[in-house]
């Protein structure tokens, strides 16, 4: 722990809350001298104190570790750059239009990497009233199926939730210039 750093993020996070050193030392029941030490990089905060410290500050324990916050760059939230996010444990799914740091289950989830469809993961559609009509062969029962198709367009997400033992089939508005992204519970993110 580089505690010169963890000062200067303890300090900042402090000043963003507005929070006097008093007032944080109460909050976490230690003297507003310790505080003023951890600020001024001489000691850290104790291992046991790191949780509150974290939630007060709703950063994450790593965070405050590392003495920093990791940003993104501020880019507008490109749309092409969408990354989903779905969790092995419990099958959250989660998007983004850029890359976050993002835990469910208590796991830290990466991006999922687009892969080519191959014949298994092959999605057929045609238009019908204005729509596309999407169908799939792909299986469906609760060890191997689809579990969302995602239509992206410049500025909306439009996502279907599919179950286990639903038939291949759904339906979305057609909109040019879209692109499909959709998700096998085995075999991962697909987009066309
Ligand atoms: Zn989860
Ligand atoms: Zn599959």
């Amino acid at each position: 722990m580089n505690s010169l750093k963890v000062g200067q993020l303890i300090l900042a996070l402090r000043k963003e809350k507005k929070m006097t050193q008093k007032e944080l030392a109460d909050q976490l029941l230690i003297s507003d001298r310790t505080v003023s030490k951890w600020e001024r990089g001489i000691g850290c905060p104790d291992i046991s104190l790191l949780p509150s410290l974290a939630s007060l500050f709703g950063v994450s324990v790593e965070d405050i570790l590392s003495g920093e916050l990791s940003c993104n760059v501020l880019d507008g939230g490109n749309m092409k750059r969408i990354k989903f996010y779905v969790c092995p444990i419990c099958g959250n799914i989660i998007y983004s239009m850029n890359t976050i740091d993002i835990a469910c289950c208590g796991r830290k989830l990466e991006p999922l990497e687009i892969n080519k469809p191959d014949d298994l993961h092959h999605l057929n559609i045609t238009e019908s009233d204005g729509e596309d009509y999407i169908t799939f062969e792909h299986p469906m029962n609760k060890d191997h199926y689809l579990s969302f198709v995602a239509q992206v367009m410049y500025d909306r997400v439009m996502l279907v939730k599919l179950y286990p033992e639903q038939s291949g089939a759904l339906r979305m508005p057609r909109k040019r210039g879209s692109k499909l992204y959709y998700y096998c519970t085995q075999d991962g993110l697909f987009m066309i």
